[in-house]
């Protein structure tokens, strides 16, 4: 799977508001742009709900953000999790975990497969 972000964005009120419609699921990473303007990434998250209340919590953690919507939670987890390995970012320790209630696991890696 390749996933296409959108961005990126200042993680500021009027970023967050100008970029995403509300109650939007989806995923997204948090970072800034390096001096040659590739997009460096700190983190990366998703909501299950809306990705402007998500966002809004971490404004002041990162400059910017990218972001995509996802038509389902079973896409949006699966997103995560290839975001989580593809760019290993710094600022994530732990495996993103599955949606309360699921028992899907990660199409990358078994970490999900015994819990
Ligand atoms: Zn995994």
């Amino acid at each position: 799977m390749s996933i296409a972000l959108k961005g990126p964005y200042r993680l500021t009120a009027d970023g967050i508001k100008g970029a995403i419609q509300t109650s939007r699921k989806g995923v997204f990473a948090l970072g800034h742009q390096d001096f040659d303007g590739r997009f460096r990434i700190a983190h990366v998250g998703r909501s299950d709900a809306d990705l402007q209340i998500a966002l809004r919590d971490l404004i002041g953690t990162s400059a910017m953000f990218k972001y995509l919507e996802t038509p389902s939670d079973r896409a949006s987890f699966e997103a995560h999790c290839e975001l989580y390995h593809k760019f290993k970012p710094p600022g994530n320790h732990l495996h993103p975990d599955r949606p309360k209630g699921t028992n899907w696991t990660c199409p990358r890696c078994l970490a999900l497969r015994n819990r």
